[in-house]
């Protein structure tokens, strides 16, 4: 903890324990007000002017320490000040001492909460910059918390101070004048607990819950008036209409086919989407065959004098839609059909929020449906650099169909699906050249993994030109020539062909979005809530056209709360879970990661600590000639809770999924460490990692005791 911190926090305990040792709170009950009513009157009148001030100060300091007898201290500004005085001073001085506890915790606690519960406070912070405001007005005016515990646990929250401090103004508006009021009369008053009656009670609650009431109605409105032009048809030919059959639109189907739903999955090209036909079913294969290429050319680290290959780059290609026709029959008609989807081959409009018009061979037809679910992918993004439309650029859609490898390629972008071609194409014997704009590969990445990344491919050839901004194409000669910026200069790269990969674009386009209104986020994906629904409310979104993740495996796990929320959201609505999600770049050394990264961390501002396990440690790495890469976790400071993972190395993407079941479920580094891991295999580098945080916090009095009581021993 900071030292201003906890100067902070001896103030404060300080003060409390003042309050408490020289029981000041003797002074604050209704018994101690009332026999010294007149007394304090009589010093009014003499001190106007200072006794506002004593008093108003009196009070915040009450209520800024969270100190009991704030309600005897608003009978007294009744009594003392009367209606109107006593109100505005108790109004002002009770909003003051609230905001002061709410900063005190703010400073103390916020960061720690942060740093513990992470992505879970992020949820909640999101749910207050929505919705915060109302709650807070209804547990100022409804009093079923005490108003202490309110100010500190909004303090952890990311609420605006501003925005805390006149809600609460307002909400205690109502039972300050109460109080006050009471007060007027002191003489009167028996009890504290008599001033409010149960239909005062009743009417704050009523008062406190209209806001949340008026929310509800205001989203009920919003999404009447999505529907008004909409005719809703009195039946339904499904329950559910899934938009596309890749990834994502294939696990709603199955999911609501299962909940023995009515589910029309409708695709216009090919089953199985971009992942099966042009994504990680392809460039995984494809990565194979490069792999063992370049074993080959490490055969003497294993013993063996000299080995070579001959190959025929049209063939690996073909292996590669070999792989693609056996993987096919997962994600065909006659399996979803078995499982009872009714699937139709055709490109699909939404006309109207219940219904779909499919464009079939056959002709047209329209079907409707209670909900749909949007799962329309999406596609390379190709930027508008001049003269790119005269070269006949290659994207990942149409690479596939290459059967003559390309003697230069050049490749746009280093991402992920930039960075697993070219170490490919490198190795099939392409001279490669990647143009990417940032000082490095896999900018999302901390440095040392893109590092360690960039030293293998320079090692295997690959020209690497960063910092380098594409600027024109051109043909010189009849050579293809890119013009790129480096350093303000212009730069010319020859090649022979060019592979666009600078990222994906949803596809929005074309099938009833615009008419719908349905809403796009910033980043041009369709915008959805927490639950997967677009601004209308039965029309759900998932996977590449959603966003935020681009996998498979996103895709998926979007799709169940889909399908679930569409189906069964009127009784129970499941907000996405995205508390641990993990993704690998399939490149050598193979890059894998969950959570939160380095970079990531100092962003949020959460705090952690790093432990780094090297791989080139492991028994089994070195058995097996990959003795590189390391596992790096990072953790909440002084804890063993996972915030995030990063592995570098041989199957980076297999060994992670131990922390991503980890970070799901809360299990911590001790837990891990305490695991039979197998002698000898790569996964004992989780362990090991786990044994380096260890060693970290090792309690080093404890282990110095240990070491006198062996030596004592010892004789
Ligand atoms: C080269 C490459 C490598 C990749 N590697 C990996 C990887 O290793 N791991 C990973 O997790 N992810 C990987 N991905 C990403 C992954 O492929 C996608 O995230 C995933 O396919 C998204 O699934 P989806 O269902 O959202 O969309 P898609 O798979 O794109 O499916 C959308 C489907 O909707 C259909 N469609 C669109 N509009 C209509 C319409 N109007 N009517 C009917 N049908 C329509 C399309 O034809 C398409 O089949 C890779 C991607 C690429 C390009």
């Amino acid at each position: 903890m900071k030292a201003s911190r906890i100067v902070l926090l001896l103030v404060i305990a300080a003060l409390m324990a003042a309050f408490f040792i020289f029981d000041l709170g003797q002074y604050l009950t209704l018994e101690a007000l009332k026999s010294r009513q007149a007394a304090i009157e009589s010093y009014r009148s003499a001190h106007p002017g200072l006794s506002v001030v004593i008093y108003a100060l009196l009070y915040i300091a009450v209520t800024g320490l969270s100190l009991p007898g704030a309600t005897v201290l608003t009978l007294a500004g009744g009594a003392v000040f009367g209606l109107l005085w006593g109100t505005v001073i108790v109004s002002f001085a009770s909003s003051i001492g609230a905001t002061l506890a709410f900063l005190a915790a703010r400073f103390l606690f916020r960061d720690a909460v942060k740093s513990r519960f992470g992505t879970r406070l992020q949820a909640i912070d999101e749910g207050i910059s929505r919705d915060g405001p109302f709650y807070l007005f209804t547990l100022r005016l409804v009093p079923l918390f005490p108003f202490f515990m309110i100010n500190l646990a909004m303090g952890l929250t990311a609420l605006r101070v501003w925005t805390f401090y006149w809600v609460s103004q307002v909400g205690m508006l109502a039972g300050t004048l109460v109080y006050v009021n009471a007060g007027t009369q002191l003489a009167k008053i028996e009890s504290l607990s008599g001033i409010l009656s149960p239909t005062l009670l009743g009417s704050f609650a009523l008062l406190g819950l209209f806001p949340l009431l008026a929310k509800k109605i205001v989203e009920t409105v919003k999404a009447l008036k999505v529907y008004r032009q909409w005719h809703k048809p009195e039946r339904f030919d499904n329950n559910l209409i899934v938009i596309g059959a890749g990834s994502g639109g294939l696990v709603t189907a199955y999911i609501a086919a299962a909940v023995k739903a009515k589910v029309t999955l409708i695709e216009k090209h090919k089953m199985g989407g971009d992942c099966l036909n042009t994504g990680c079913v392809p460039s995984k294969a494809l990565i194979r065959s490069a792999k063992w290429l370049s074993h080959l050319k490490r055969s003497e680290e294993f013993g063996i004098k000299q080995a070579s290959a001959e190959f025929d780059f049209a063939d690996i290609m073909e292996r590669v839609q070999s792989v693609i026709k056996t993987v096919e029959p997962h994600d065909s008609i006659e399996r979803y059909t078995e499982l009872g989807v009714n699937v139709i081959e055709g490109e699909a409009k939404i006309m109207s929020p219940w219904e779909v018009r499919i464009k079939t061979a056959d002709g047209l037809q329209v079907l409707s449906t209670r909900s749909i679910v949007i799962a329309a992918g999406a596609r390379p993004f190709v930027p508008p650099i001049p003269g790119i439309d005269t070269i006949d650029y290659l994207t990942s859609d149409t690479i596939w169909n290459l059967r003559t490898l390309p003697q230069r390629l050049l490749i746009l972008g280093g991402g992920p699906i930039g960075s697993e071609l070219t170490q490919c194409f490198a190795r099939f014997g392409s001279q490669v050249a990647v143009v990417e704009m940032a000082p490095r590969l896999l900018v999302r990445e901390d440095p040392e993994v893109s590092e360690a990344v960039m030293a293998r491919f320079k090692r295997e050839g690959v020209d690497l030109r960063l910092e380098h901004t594409a600027r024109e194409f051109i043909v010189e000669n009849g050579e293809k020539i890119l013009i790129a910026e480096h350093q303000g200069k212009p730069v010319k790269i020859p090649f022979d062909q060019v592979l666009v990969a600078i990222g994906r674009a949803a596809n929005i386009n074309g099938y009833g979005v615009e008419e719908l209104g349905i809403t796009l986020s910033p980043r041009k994906t369709i915008a959805t809530n927490g639950f997967q629904a677009t601004n209308y409310p039965n029309i759900y979104a998932v996977g590449d056209v959603a966003g935020p993740y681009q996998f498979t495996h996103t895709a998926a796990h979007q799709a169940w709360y889909a399908a679930v929320n569409a189906l069964f959201g009127q009784f129970k609505k499941f907000r996405t879970d995205y508390s641990a999600i993990p993704w690998s770049t399939f490149t050598e050394p193979e890059v894998a990661r969950v959570g939160l990264n380095e970079q990531d961390a100092r962003e949020q501002g959460i705090p952690y600590e790093v432990v780094t396990y090297g791989i080139d440690d492991l028994d089994r790495a070195i058995v097996d000639g990959e003795a590189h890469g390391f596992v790096k976790v990072l953790t909440r400071p002084g804890k063993d809770k996972i915030l995030g993972v990063t592995i570098v190395g041989e199957h980076a993407g297999d060994l992670i999924a131990e922390f991503v079941l980890a970070m799901k479920h809360g299990i911590g580094l001790n837990k891990m460490l305490g695991t039979i891991h197998i002698y000898p295999t790569l996964a004992e580098a989780n362990k090991y990692a786990a044994g380096v945080w260890k060693r970290a916090h090792a309690p080093q009095g404890v282990l110095r005791l240990l070491e006198r009581l062996h030596a004592w021993r010892r004789g």
